[in-house]
């Protein structure tokens, strides 16, 4: 007997019939004699038209009152879902963020996560009964409720999987793993047997959406074993396959994968935006001086890349960052011009960042410069690089990036036979 969290993403709850589906998998892994926990997402589409919804309401809204209305397609799908197992003659209850409770603390819309009662559930489970968790929510020390970022029920079910003990933490999403790349849009693209958490975290970070980085974080350091599987295989399919487990991906220490490629996968993302300050005083500071108002505003900046300007006394500094954040840094940046001291703000929301990813990189030299030639030989421009010991990232056109993700991709030899 196991201790196993099923987490169930949008595309598995979508409608009543796929929650009907979702119980039949949850009913397998209890017949089979483990305790379940369950922890779900909204219906897909559904977390979207409620953030449309405040935004049309007001376009700058109470972050506390977003959170109110954006968690609630979680509450649904959780007490669809304990109807939906009650039926098929499967003891179970839902669980909203607070009945836990999920602590997190304050930073409404993007939470983090304080601490789990995991006493609940795991009485329920010893006493036979499946808790179907709403995903994404917590409750916040002002005893409001708080949603974890997009993407964070996968952050709830680690961080239950943590709290309750369990042996497994199982992600069913629409896809039967995690793979060498986006298989939709790469066709050629591998599913891996398994990737080393360090590896899924540049994934994750860098833009491959299958898991929200915190959770591949927090299973990276609370040592919970995840299994990225599909949801839409069916419920009865042999629940052991050539390796041991059902097709799906294991993120597990880097120590438990034999065999290293060099490249383990490409991610992409196109939510970069790229701003240059143009002729900037070449002088102690400058730097501190940029980048220190734009971290007090929370705002990550990702690559850097400064030389000499056209007139050859004065520095050109560009950097990229999420798109999300691009006006919020121009409005910082332009009220502190005459305080950094420079002449003028370029910016443009067109740039797409390609990235290699793999630990074999750390014993291998020669990963990157194959990269450049590759992306050289198609025409591909370089805007900006950056590299580290398991990862190197470039900045191009976003006309270009499935072109690049693709030369990349065969390039190491990721490309299925
Ligand atoms: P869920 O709703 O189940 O949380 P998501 O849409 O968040 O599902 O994540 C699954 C999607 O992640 C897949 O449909 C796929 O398009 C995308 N994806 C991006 N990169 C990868 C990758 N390397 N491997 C697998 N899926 C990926
Ligand atoms: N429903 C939330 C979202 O769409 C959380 C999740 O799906 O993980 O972002
Ligand atoms: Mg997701």
């Amino acid at each position: 007997m196991s201790r196993i969290v099923m987490k169930f993403g949008g595309t598995s709850v979508a409608n009543v019939e796929r929650i009907r589906n979702v119980a039949a998998h949850v009913k397998r892994e209890v017949d089979a004699g483990h305790e379940v926990a369950v922890v779900v997402s909204a219906m897909s589409g559904a977390t979207n038209q409620l953030v449309a919804w405040t935004t049309e309401a007001s376009p700058l809204h109470d972050a506390r009152e977003y959170d109110a209305i954006v968690s609630s397609g979680e509450q649904v799908t959780s007490g669809l879902l304990a109807i939906a197992l009650q039926a098929i003659g499967v003891p179970a209850r839902s669980f909203q963020g607070w009945q836990i409770p999920l602590r997190t603390d304050e930073s409404h819309g993007a939470a983090r996560i304080a601490s789990i009662e995991g006493e609940t559930l795991i009485s329920r489970m010893t006493d036979g009964q499946v808790p179907v968790i709403a995903g994404f929510q917590g409750l916040a020390p002002n005893n409001r409720i708080a949603t974890l970022g997009r993407g964070g029920s996968d952050t709830s079910a680690v961080a239950i999987a943590s709290a309750v003990k369990a042996d497994r933490c199982d992600i069913y999403t629409d896809v039967d793993g995690v793979y060498t790349t986006d298989p939709r849009i790469v066709p050629q693209a591998r599913r891996l047997e398994r990737i080393a958490f360090e590896e899924m975290l540049e994934m994750a970070s860098l833009g491959a959406k299958v898991l929200q980085v915190r959770s591949v974080e927090m299973a990276m350091v609370h040592k919970v074993r995840v299994f990225v599987r599909s949801s839409f295989d069916a419920h009865d399919a042999p629940q052991v396959g050539p390796g041991g487990l059902p097709p799906g991906t294991l993120i597990c220490d880097e120590d438990e994968i034999v065999e290293h490629q060099v490249v383990t996968g490409i991610a992409y993302s196109k939510d970069e935006a790229q701003i240059s300050l143009r002729r900037v005083q070449d002088r102690p500071g400058v730097a501190a001086g940029v980048f220190g108002p734009l971290a007090e505003a929370s705002i990550n900046v990702d690559m850097i890349v400064q030389n000499v300007s056209e007139d050859g006394k004065t520095t050109d500094i560009t950097f990229t960052l999420p798109t999300s954040d691009q006006a919020r840094a121009i409005q910082i940046l332009n009220a502190k011009k005459a305080e950094i001291g420079f002449e003028a703000l370029n910016t443009e929301a067109d740039a797409c960042k390609v990235s290699v990813i793999g630990i074999g990189m750390r014993s291998h030299a020669g990963v990157a410069a194959q990269a450049f030639q590759a992306l050289a030989n198609r025409g591909v421009n370089i805007r900006a690089i950056t590299t580290s010991e398991i990862k190197i990232s470039v900045l191009i056109d976003t006309a270009y990036a499935e072109l690049a993700v693709r030369t990349l991709h065969s390039v190491y030899g990721l490309d299925k036979a």
